[in-house]
């Protein structure tokens, strides 16, 4: 039965990726009037919610700093096109957040809080968002089949036991794959890759961008509005909020949702909360009508990239590059991962005819210890923060937008807030 607030209110929502549509959905679930402001369209290309890779990985809890990952520091700055990469130029801005995220996975016991916090979130994920999918008429976006981690050995799936013993100790099941049974599920594959993980609690998504958009039009079916405008700011008084001040008007709310993705800090900092939110770029190539279509989503490892079959093609995710919000996409970055696929999948024609290849470049929104930030601002607990979700945004947008309608209700949330608590940068 839904939950009826004492009084309903006017929510403001400033950003109509996953984290924001789905938030909006749970406020209206409660009966408040839901104005969502984005100047650009719900599952639009400004949007990670976009072009990600469309995982619905409930077993995401190892956060990408791990112990050791220091020693990697020289390879992110001197290869440019490697995996990870940091721009020289980036650099003094972007030492202060590298350090906290260097810091933030310097032990195991650092790296398994964030696992037991990032499970809760999670969990259920892919139920969540298939249920959700139902209701706004797209329930065949999301599929809930599992998907797989492929490794060129078993012992570079054992050189990965820090991770692996941590997702076992917060409930994580999967089956392992010896070379005969892997080739049995994926024949398109490589032969050099001899072992597999399996996580059948996973799921996937068939478009990223259209489910977000179907998810933005049912929000609007059940009242929201859409404004498309930019948030500049938000007028506080008296330690309550009275509008979100946008690059045309205010618009009057009682509550108000920062879920802006990478761009969330500003807005933050304009109420006088300065968070260490960065933008990890990602790139992804999508190949339309690729005549290879393996039957299952999987991660290479060693080239750390997500290959999904979806609805528009065969899509590559990946890369990490920090140079901030307004530096040029370097294109080189989606060839890798174009090269990638040609390596993984031999039948994949090459080269694809130009017209039916498709290159993205996008900003994850996040925080050093790969842990979203959801809950009040200091300035008013009137304004809600929900963002920074890193690698995990569209799997953990379904949990967040219920913890962010509870917390518009000053409602006890459905799990401990504690971990992604704004407070513990502030
Ligand atoms: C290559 C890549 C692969 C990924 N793969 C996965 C994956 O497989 N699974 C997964 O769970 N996650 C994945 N992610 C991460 C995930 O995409 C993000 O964490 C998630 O999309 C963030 O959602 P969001 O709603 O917070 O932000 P966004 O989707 O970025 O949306 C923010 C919205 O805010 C709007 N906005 C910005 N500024 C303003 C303003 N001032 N006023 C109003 N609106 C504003 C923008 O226009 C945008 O529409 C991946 C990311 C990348 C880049």
């Amino acid at each position: 039965m839904p939950h009826v607030p004492s009084r309903p209110q006017r929510v403001a929502v400033i950003g109509s990726g996953a984290v924001g549509v789905i938030s909006a959905i749970e406020a209206l679930r409660d009966g408040h009037k839901v104005t969502l402001i984005d100047p650009s369209p719900p599952g639009g290309k400004q949007a990670a919610s976009y072009g990600n890779a469309g995982w619905l990985s409930s077993h995401s809890v190892i956060p990408p700093a791990e112990p050791g990952s220091w020693k990697k520091v020289p390879k992110f700055l001197s290869d440019p096109l490697g995996p990870v990469t940091v721009r020289w130029q980036y650099l003094p801005k972007a030492l202060p957040w590298l350090i906290r995220y260097l810091w933030s996975g310097w032990t195991p016991a650092k790296l398994e809080a964030t696992a037991v916090a990032l499970r809760s979130l999670l969990k259920d994920a892919p139920l969540l968002h298939r249920m959700l999918a139902d209701e706004a008429g797209v329930g065949d976006l999301i599929e809930r089949q599992g998907v797989m981690h492929i490794y060129l050995s078993r012992a570079d799936f054992d050189a990965d036991a820090l991770a692996w013993s941590i997702r076992r100790r917060v409930g994580v099941e999967w089956l392992e794959l010896r070379s005969d049974e892997l080739r049995q599920r994926l024949p398109e594959l490589h032969s050099r890759y001899t072992f597999a993980v399996l996580v059948e609690e996973a799921g996937r998504c068939r478009d990223p961008g259209a489910y977000v958009a179907a998810l933005a039009s049912h929000a609007c079916s059940l009242g929201a509005e859409y404004v498309a405008e930019r948030a500049k700011g938000l007028r506080v008084e008296r330690g309550r909020v009275k509008a979100v001040v946008t690059d045309k008007h205010d618009i009057a709310c009682e509550k108000a949702v920062i879920a802006a993705g990478a761009r969330s800090k500003a807005l933050c900092a304009a109420i006088g909360d300065d968070l260490p939110l960065e933008t990890e770029r990602g790139y992804h190539v999508m190949i339309e009508n690729p005549s290879v279509e393996p039957r299952i989503s999987f991660m290479a490892s060693e080239a750390r990239l997500v290959v999904n079959p979806m609805k528009g093609g065969l899509r590559a995710a990946g890369q990490v590059e920090i140079a901030g919000l307004e530096a040029a996409p370097n294109w080189r970055r989606a060839e890798i991962l174009r090269s990638h696929l040609a390596a993984m999948l031999p039948d994949l024609p090459m080269p694809v005819p130009a017209d039916r290849v498709k290159m993205w470049m996008g900003h994850r929104p996040s925080m050093p210890d790969g842990r979203p930030c959801i809950g009040t601002s200091r300035a008013t607990d009137d304004v809600v923060y929900a963002f920074g979700h890193g690698h995990i945004g569209l799997v953990g947008s379904a949990r967040t937008g219920r913890l962010v309608a509870q917390l518009i209700d000053g409602r006890e949330p459905e799990i401990s807030m504690r971990p992604f608590d704004p407070r513990r940068y502030l």
